[in-house]
């Protein structure tokens, strides 16, 4: 018997059809992305997978002498967005700029400010951020692009809520939501309403639009921005005392962040590591963090992450008992913690600006169409008989008030614009950054003749309890009340701040330290005596006090400041409700102090 083998024709028939697969399985996998293709899918991954996008900009860049004008135009809006993302902001602003200047694309025009506000925000150029919004909604209308249209709105949220105009920031969040359903877009919106959610304090950990955030980010391949998600859950744990909790979700997905490249995003996720590995007590974690978030953050000194990355360093050295690595860390904290705070008024201020600029135009324009309506009646009394000369004098005062009015009302919200950017909102004296530049002012005065002064530094005790007990309402009206108190003890010369939270600095001009201390200790037993009133009727208050003068330590104000908190550290020790004077070893040296006055 034959075995049964496929008859001739039948075995050429099977071979000629596994050729013909084989041909078009060939042409199949080796067609070519065209390069729009190539330039889509770059557009598409560049968060997602940034090593294979950069892989995808040198294919591009080999074939510059093919590409169509608008083909080119997107490849230089892909290489400044690359720029802008490893941090290098200079150039990728100037980028920017020439793409800006030729391109004749909507689209491409949109896109390129679109990604410009980013960059303009994280380097700090608000007024120009503001002027790019404002020309990318007057060309809203010429845009086709519904994907650019979500990016606008996303990139107004990422503004407003950068310039902590938190509402404004939240409603063109929701805005963009309701824009689009579907995974990709609903996964940038949720991420930038978890920011503003998280900058504005609001960010519950059990917020399940958030979390569903993530799952839907990891969906359509954005592990960037689900990670962003995650960084600020970690965060409102953390505000929330579970740090086991955050330190899980940040350990687990550290490696994925890093490998993202972008240096803001691993910066600000090491400086909360860092924080968390302090509170557990894993000293030799929290430093090699607080290092990688400083080291990250290179492109951006005066970042926030980079003032809690010091702050980490420097309580690490406290709990060590480096006393100099401690000092030394401190006043790069407070250089750091200075610039951020500078970076945070300008962002207001320019907020407050542009808004200001907006109401003077209105003004101008009132002015102008009252002096347009004037002139008419001008003409009118001019046409009549000198009778009239009376009338014409009257409309003359009339055109002078309204200039008057107008220019007085614009000086006088400038003054009042200038004066909160001062001030401590809750309780009216020198905010931090102010506090700084008087105190600043004052020792460098008062070196000249060699004055002694002395720096006071208050914190009150277990206010976190009292926060708990009896609500934060409650504890706001405390710290008015201790401010108030220790008014009454301070001379019209004494500059007193509010650096942050419940802690306080007083700068006494003229002033040995015996007699600060016994001013110090006045101001003591002014608040533990102090009535209980209202919410907090049976609050018992009390702070602890800690002074360093510029007899031991120089006329630098972060290192009197250091020696200070590290005396108030002691009172603290010592059971709290008490004045502590700097014992320790002067730790004044010449070279870090001249360090932090060149900062
Ligand atoms: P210690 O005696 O060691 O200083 O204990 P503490 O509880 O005062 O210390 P800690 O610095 O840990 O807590 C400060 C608390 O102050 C944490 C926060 O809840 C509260 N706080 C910070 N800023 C404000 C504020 O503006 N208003 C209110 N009501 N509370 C604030
Ligand atoms: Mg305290
Ligand atoms: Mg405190």
């Amino acid at each position: 018997m034959r075995s049964a083998q496929p008859s001739c024709p039948a075995r050429l028939a099977g071979h000629v059809l596994v050729i013909v697969l084989a041909l078009i399985g060939t042409l199949c996998v080796a067609a070519p992305e065209t390069t729009d293709q190539l330039l889509q899918r770059a557009d598409q991954i560049k968060l997602a997978n940034n090593d294979e996008f950069q892989i995808l900009l040198k294919q591009l860049d080999a074939e510059t002498e093919q590409l169509s004008p608008t083909q080119h135009d997107w490849l230089d809006y892909l290489h400044a967005w690359q720029l802008g993302y490893l941090g290098e902001y200079p150039q990728a602003l100037s980028a920017f700029d020439i793409l800006l200047a030729r391109t004749q694309d909507a689209t491409v025009r949109a896109r390129a400010r679109i990604s410009l506000i980013y960059d303009q925000v994280n380097s700090t150029h608000f007024e120009d951020a503001y002027t790019s919004l404002n020309l990318l909604l007057d060309s809203l209308p010429q845009i086709d692009d519904r994907n650019a249209h979500l990016l606008i709105l996303a990139s107004a949220a990422y503004l407003y809520d950068n310039a902590g105009q938190y509402d404004l920031a939240m409603n063109y969040t929701d805005q963009a939501l309701a824009y689009d359903s579907s995974d990709r877009p609903t996964c940038i919106a949720i991420e930038q309403k978890a920011e503003v959610l998280s900058h504005s304090g609001k960010l519950r950990v059990d917020d399940a639009q958030i979390s569903s955030g993530i799952a839907t980010c990891e969906r359509s391949g954005d592990s960037f921005n689900a990670n962003a998600i995650r960084r600020a859950l970690a965060q409102a744990q953390f505000d929330h005392d579970d740090v086991a909790g955050a330190l899980k979700l940040l350990k687990a997905h550290d490696a994925e962040v890093v490998s993202t490249h972008s240096s803001t995003t691993i910066s600000q996720f090491h400086a909360l590591l860092a924080r968390c590995y302090l509170l557990t007590g894993d000293l030799a974690r929290a430093r090699e963090y607080a290092r990688s978030a400083i080291d990250y953050a290179n492109k951006q000194p005066y970042a926030k992450s980079v003032a809690d990355a010091y702050d980490v360093l420097y309580q690490v050295a406290k709990r060590q008992g480096d006393d100099k690595d401690a000092l030394a860390n401190h006043e790069k904290y407070a250089a750091a913690d200075k610039g951020y705070l500078n970076d945070t008024s300008a962002r207001t201020l320019a907020y407050q600006m542009v808004n200001q600029q907006v109401l003077d135009k209105k003004r101008q324009i009132d002015a102008l169409s009252e002096k347009n309506r004037t002139l008419q009646l001008t003409q009118q009394v001019a046409a009549q008989s000198s009778e009239n000369r009376l009338l014409y004098i009257a409309l003359l005062v009339s055109i002078l008030a309204i200039v008057t009015t107008w220019a007085y009302r614009t000086k006088r919200s400038q003054l009042k614009f200038k004066k909160l950017a001062r001030r401590d909102g809750l309780t009216g004296i020198f905010n931090r950054q102010h506090f700084f530049e008087s105190a600043q002012a004052a020792l460098r005065y008062g070196a000249k003749d060699a004055r002694e002064a002395s720096v006071l530094a208050m914190d009150l005790d277990h206010f976190k309890s009292i926060n708990d007990m009896h609500g934060h309402a409650a504890g706001d009206a405390v710290l008015k009340r201790v401010v108030a108190a220790c008014q009454t003890h301070l001379r019209a010369v004494d500059l007193f701040g509010r650096l942050g939270g419940e802690e306080f600095a007083i700068l006494m001009p003229d002033c040995a330290e015996a007699v600060a201390a016994k001013r110090a200790d006045e101001m003591r037993a002014a608040i533990a005596g102090m009535p209980g009133n209202g919410d907090a009727a049976d609050v018992v208050v009390t702070a602890s006090f800690g002074i360093a003068t510029t007899r031991v330590c120089g006329y630098n104000l972060p290192t009197l400041l250091a020696n200070a908190d590290h005396a108030l550290y002691a009172a603290k020790h010592a059971g709290r409700n008490r004045v502590a004077a700097f014992q320790g070893i002067p730790v004044h040296d010449s070279a870090s102090a001249s360090a932090a006055a060149d900062a």
